[in-house]
């Protein structure tokens, strides 16, 4: 029986280095004859990068091939094996629709075309011999024009059904700049009654504190409690979790080993703050789910109890879990009572 909720993962993250490299071996795609064995196409696409614009770049390199003629050969593959490997139930996955829509139209086109994929996306996940519950959160980009970034919020709305909330994603240097404008958005996005969340206190470049009091959750955050442990409070008082996902911070160069995770760890725990453990990208990183638990748990990170807790407060905050009392372990634990 699935068990687990993910929070945070990347529909351009979530293919993981073999499937990718089939799809592009098939195809004939340049990057099939730079890296003609596995092997070497493996170390390639989940080396660590130097910072979090050069390991946007392979997001780039993975959306790009994401078009509405190969979205349902990833989905497919990605909800199988979150299903069968990672024992997840439910699933938000987000991504930036604009990406995948036809590079060579016009944005007014292109706009329009983000309903299909949002629906093509949903559509390609639905299994039935791998029933998790998926839904969509859109993510406005720091590179996009306000104009599209507007488009995805209204789009999300309009499909309550197959969407579940915002989120604010790209490199994080342009934030500050733009502020004005994301703050508009997500106020637009909560009148229009989406729940929200942001890439932000990720890296040393992203801790502008002027979103917090728009966001349902945080993606990342983690320099919140690392370097601005009096904003945890707020958050607390607010209900606000931190969607922490370890393998990334590596990964970006943000953090040079896991240890530090430690005192984010222990400090949300005094101050009352959530945190749902992620994946982030899963596949780019060719680390699952359970796996980032056993990283925590191997290197005295976390111990099993705060994993419990981090485990059911995935269901807590996620945005669209019917019922937070009703999670897979209490149902089963029901059935043993009852038995
Ligand atoms: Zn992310």
């Amino acid at each position: 029986m699935a068990l687990h909720a993910e929070l945070h993962r990347h529909l351009g993250g979530a293919v993981v280095p073999r499937v990718f490299w089939r799809y592009l071996l098939r195809r004939g795609h340049p990057l099939s004859r730079q890296y003609p064995d596995y092997e070497s196409f493996e170390s390639f696409f989940t080396a660590p990068r130097s910072s979090l614009s050069e390991y946007l770049e392979l997001h780039s390199l993975v959306e790009s091939v994401q078009t509405l003629d190969t979205i349902p050969y990833f989905v497919s593959k990605l909800v199988r094996g979150a299903y069968v490997f990672e024992g997840i139930c439910y699933l938000e996955l987000r991504y930036t629709p604009y990406y995948r829509t036809d590079s060579t139209r016009s944005e007014e086109w292109r706009i329009g075309q983000m309903r299909d994929v949002v629906r093509l996306v949903a559509e390609s996940a639905t299994d039935p011999r791998y029933p998790l519950l998926m839904r969509q959160i859109l993510c406005m980009h720091s590179l996009l024009p306000q104009s599209v970034n507007r488009a995805m919020i209204e789009l999300a709305a309009s499909e309550p059904k197959l969407v579940c909330g915002v989120d604010l994603a790209g490199p994080d240097t342009h934030y500050s700049p733009r502020m004005d404008e994301w703050i508009e958005n997500f106020r637009y996005a909560r009148v229009l009654g989406l729940k929200t969340t942001a890439h932000l206190f990720e890296t040393a470049n992203g801790c502008d504190p002027r979103l917090l009091p728009y966001l349902d959750r945080i993606g990342h955050g983690i320099q919140i409690p690392l370097r601005y442990p009096k904003l945890l409070p707020m958050l607390a008082n607010e209900g606000q979790c931190l969607e922490i996902c370890p393998t990334t911070y590596l990964k970006t160069g943000t953090l040079s080993d896991l240890s530090s995770l430690r005192e984010v760890f222990t400090r949300c725990k005094e101050a009352g703050v959530d945190i749902a453990i992620c994946t982030d990208n899963a596949g780019l990183h060719n680390v699952r789910l359970p796996w980032e638990y056993e990283n925590l748990l191997t290197q005295d990170i976390i111990d099993f109890d705060t994993l419990n807790d981090c485990q059911d407060a995935a269901f807590r905050h996620a945005f669209a879990w019917p019922d937070s009392q009703r999670t897979p372990k209490s149902m089963i634990k029901d059935l043993i009572a009852a038995s």
